[in-house]
């Protein structure tokens, strides 16, 4: 097994790290992880896209939830986890952090928001599904909350979806694309808080270590592909990386 210093050892050594976030880095912020045991979807079932584009109802549904925040994705604050990554990416030691979690954490810890590569969108605001426009949550809240009124894209009248990739959409291809630009492009391929069980996200680090990069891994539990990895770490993740990557 190795160790924290281990890590700090490994990130030191590399010149171009890409970090990969899931669930795990955001439980320490107190947002539940979707899949566990617990978590959101074991409380209320997944609305798909079909059913957001095609049933009013399911709509409404999907805007009670985001107005609510039943589902519980955001509304936190950025953890010591967060905070460490951020340092990684002020220091010019990663290049990108390609991330799973809806939340904007990154963005709140505040890693400029073009070196956060979101493979599932983000939950804190709203964009058109015609037009792509985006729209702040706030601004659709009072007429939703008050009237009932779904909203509809100011622009050009089209149906208006918080940014998260829904169950039943396909992964967003500029994202993909980038993401596995800088998976090729990195010496060190750091996931932090994934299970990695989910395609086609879970093949970046196997990409990674592929073509010639470094693989660490620290997550609470253990991985299908710890095995593979350079370095595995069964740590929390905010105490492990504050140790690994201390603040100056
Ligand atoms: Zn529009």
């Amino acid at each position: 097994m190795a160790s924290r210093a281990d890590l700090a050892r490994l990130i030191d050594q590399s010149r171009r790290a890409v970090v990969f976030t899931g669930a795990g880095i955001s439980t320490e912020s107190g947002i539940p992880d979707f899949r566990s045991p617990g978590g959101v979807w074991s409380k209320m079932k997944p609305i798909y896209f079909q059913e957001f584009v095609s049933d009013p109802a399911k709509r409404r549904e999907a805007w009670e939830r985001a107005f609510t925040g039943k589902a519980g994705w955001t509304g936190r604050q950025p953890n010591a986890g967060h905070y460490a990554v951020a340092r990684l990416v002020a220091r010019g030691k990663a290049s990108a952090i390609i991330t799973q979690n809806v939340d904007n954490l990154h963005q709140d810890s505040g890693v400029p928001a073009d070196k956060v590569i979101e493979l599932h969108g983000n939950a804190t605001y709203a964009t058109c599904l015609e037009c792509g426009e985006r729209h702040e949550l706030e601004d659709l809240k009072a007429g939703f909350l008050k009237a009932g009124e779904i909203p509809y894209c100011r622009r050009c009248g089209g149906l208006v979806k918080t940014a998260t990739i829904s169950f039943g959409q396909s992964m967003p291809e500029a994202p993909m694309l980038r993401a596995e630009e800088e998976t090729l492009a990195c010496d060190l391929f750091l996931v932090l808080g994934s299970s990695l069980v989910v395609y086609p996200a879970a093949g970046f680090p196997q990409l990674a270590k592929q073509n010639g990069a470094a693989l660490a891994i620290v997550n609470r539990e253990p991985t299908p592909i710890d095995g593979y990895a350079d370095l595995v770490l069964h740590d929390e993740i905010g105490p492990a990386l504050s140790e690994a990557v201390p603040a100056d």
